[in-house]
């Protein structure tokens, strides 16, 4: 069957990761976490010290953008994709909520976003390739040909969000967990450099009330009208 690329963007927290992975799974293609990317990029500038209360020391972080190399590594253990910054496994470290606190101020930046998206582009150039993101419909893969934009009430996503943090033992509190989502869908839908928008070409996908298994059947049926 012929191989397509399929770009999934929307509001944070909407399950995108779970319906891309769960689509990779079931076509054999290649899975790729871009949000994963500006985490290990904002995880760098947070250990070096270059963001603080009073904002980010972007000369700095411009000045060293070179020495950040991000790969991902396939885990046969548990069959998942991990994040690798300068070698360092940091699948773990990037969910913490520092670095989502952060993040969207370190991806509104334009050279942070020209490098990932060069990135991303010469893995989408291979085909066969289920990308998640906020601007991969518009910027990355604009003639991806299955482009879903999904969305979700904040409540219901910030629940999700929050009961995934409880399950792995992290401590969470659940109005900073929908504070946080809220404050990123604003700053990442009103940035100047690459907004986050569904793109005209998108299905919309409101997941609030579909579980998981409902939501993948709704895609794949989209695949197969393209992949007849
Ligand atoms: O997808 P995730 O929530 O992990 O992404 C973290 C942040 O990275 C987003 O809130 C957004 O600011 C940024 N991002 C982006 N463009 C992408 C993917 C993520 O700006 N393609």
């Amino acid at each position: 069957m012929k191989k397509i690329n399929i770009a999934i963007d929307g509001h944070s927290s909407t399950g995108k990761g779970t319906l891309a992975k769960a689509l990779a799974r079931e076509l054999g293609y290649v899975y790729i976490d871009t949000g994963a990317m500006y985490r290990a990029v904002t995880l760098y500038a947070l250990r070096r010290g270059w963001i603080t209360d009073s904002g980010v020391d972007r000369d700095a972080l411009l000045r060293h953008l070179d020495d950040i190399r991000i790969e991902f590594r396939h885990n046969p253990a548990t069959g998942r994709s991990e994040t690798i910054l300068n070698g360092e496994n940091v699948e773990e470290a990037i969910r913490d909520m520092r670095v989502s606190a952060h993040v969207s101020r370190i991806a509104a930046i334009p050279e942070v976003r020209r490098k990932l998206v060069s990135l991303q582009q010469a893995i989408a150039a291979r085909k066969g390739v289920v990308m998640d993101g906020r601007d991969i419909g518009t910027v990355v893969m604009p003639d991806a040909e299955l482009k879903i934009f999904m969305t979700a009430r904040p409540d219901i996503r910030a629940r999700r969000r929050y009961n995934e943090l409880i399950a792995k033992g992290r401590p969470a509190d659940y109005e900073e967990v929908y504070r946080n989502l809220v404050e990123r869908d604003r700053l990442d839908s009103t940035r100047e450099a690459s907004p986050l928008v569904q793109a005209p070409d998108a299905r919309l996908l409101d997941n609030s009330d579909l579980t998981p298994e409902q939501q993948l059947e709704v895609a794949l049926k989209w695949v197969k009208e393209l992949t007849p």
